[in-house]
């Protein structure tokens, strides 16, 4: 089963919104395998944003993920990494279909509520920057069964 990071941003966590991002998650048959609620670090950030530092609104982006409590996830399922970008919509909340939660809930790129890896590679260098040698926890959900053919 593929495995994806996946984090409710400070304004998710600020604005209520972790319980909605989380159902809408298990309510696609996603399942959740770790959790973390923490204040970011900054030297995680700036790793977890790397292939952004170069650009302008890496600093901002930097202080606002470090600035309060983001919950960190790891969620499997088949194709989890597509399906969860999909759950999460476009990057910019203008462009993001209703239905999704950047759609539904966000209004500006930089407060965009969620993030969801984008690559396999990506995907596991995430994992490995949040949870390190942190137990990933196994365990069925009672509709697997009706999940998958
Ligand atoms: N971001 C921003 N301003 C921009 C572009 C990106 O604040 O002009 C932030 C935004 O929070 C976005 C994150 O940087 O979610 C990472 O950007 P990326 O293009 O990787 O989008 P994502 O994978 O999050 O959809």
């Amino acid at each position: 089963m593929e495995r994806t990071y996946v984090m409710i941003k400070p304004d998710g966590v600020a604005r209520g919104l972790m319980g909605e991002v989380l159902s809408r998650i298990e309510k696609k048959g996603l399942k959740v395998v770790a959790m973390k609620l923490a204040v970011m670090e900054e030297a995680k950030a700036k790793e977890h944003y790397a292939e952004h530092a170069a650009r302008p609104f890496f600093p901002g982006l930097v202080s606002f993920i470090t600035s309060a409590p983001s919950l960190s996830l790891v969620v499997e399922g088949r194709d989890s990494i597509k399906i969860m970008r999909a759950i999460n919509g476009a990057t910019k909340p203008a462009e993001a279909a209703l239905g999704t939660i950047r759609g539904d809930f966000a209004m500006d790129t930089g407060r965009n509520i969620v993030h969801a890896s984008d690559s396999l590679e990506a995907a596991e260098r995430e994992i490995k920057i949040h949870f390190g040698n942190d137990k990933i926890l196994e365990y069925k959900r009672s509709d697997d069964a009706y999940l998958y053919e």
